[in-house]
């Protein structure tokens, strides 16, 4: 009778260890959007460049920089089809002539952090203005949307050293880079979706940071068999808080 006792004692304290092990780890990444404070990586000077690479998943990242959204729908279309979190990073003027969009976006449960106010080299501003450019954006998108980008913040160009790196830790941000540069902005020089397509499928590994843009038009008309392919490769399409 004892005996058994302490056996149910020990299946109980397994059984609330793994509950707590699911409640701490698993719970909020299947919540989406994680409150700023429990995010793996908070602010500080290293700067992510790649996701887990022991895992065979991917991170797809849109930058809203200049005054276009031309792939927007299709973004958020093509991630609604494939069920994958999507990360955003928009200046804080952007955020401003696109209320509903980044409204959308959220709503969708997408993730969505800052990409600096005015898309200015930091490298070239003095501390208050590189704080100044993260404080604007920070102030845009609690209006738009209650949230705060932090921790994290994309340079405008990936323009950045190790003191921009230090005032923007200071501010409460890390820096995100990434692995690969889609160079689907190159568009108006000529670049094709082809190209862009290939460039990503061909450089697929696990951990990818994908750079791309809401902004032209080969996103959006690619994006769908990009994914489409890229699970086909036994990959998943994580958010950058799932996949860092
Ligand atoms: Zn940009």
């Amino acid at each position: 009778m004892t005996k058994k006792i302490i056996y149910a004692g020990i299946a109980l304290a397994v059984l609330v260890v793994i509950a707590a092990i699911f409640i701490f780890t698993w719970w909020p990444a299947l919540q989406g959007n994680i409150p700023s404070t429990n995010h793996p990586h908070p602010a500080g000077t290293t700067e992510i460049t790649h996701g887990d690479t022991n895992k065979k998943q991917v991170i797809f990242t849109f930058d809203a920089g200049g005054t276009l959204i031309t792939s927007a729908p299709q973004i958020l279309a093509v991630l609604a089809k494939h069920h994958v979190t999507g990360t955003f990073f928009f200046t804080g003027k952007m955020i401003e002539a696109h209320p509903n969009l980044v409204k959308e976006i959220v709503a969708a449960g997408h993730e969505i952090f800052s990409h600096t106010y005015d898309h200015l080299d930091l490298t070239t501003l003095s501390d208050a203005q590189i704080t100044t450019e993260l404080s604007k954006t920070e102030s845009a998108l609690m209006a738009a949307t209650g949230l705060s980008p932090k921790p994290y913040f994309r340079a405008p160009y990936g323009a950045r050293n190790s003191h921009v790196l230090a005032v923007a830790t200071q501010d409460g941000y890390r820096s995100i880079y990434w692995t690969v540069d889609a160079l689907d902005w190159e568009e108006p020089q000529g670049e094709t979706a082809t190209a862009v397509q290939s460039r990503i499928l061909s450089s697929l590994a696990p951990g990818n940071i994908y750079l791309m843009h809401i902004g032209d038009s080969i996103t959006g008309k690619i994006l769908d068999a990009v994914f489409t392919t890229i699970e086909s490769r036994g990959y998943r399409i994580v958010s950058l808080t799932q996949g860092i």
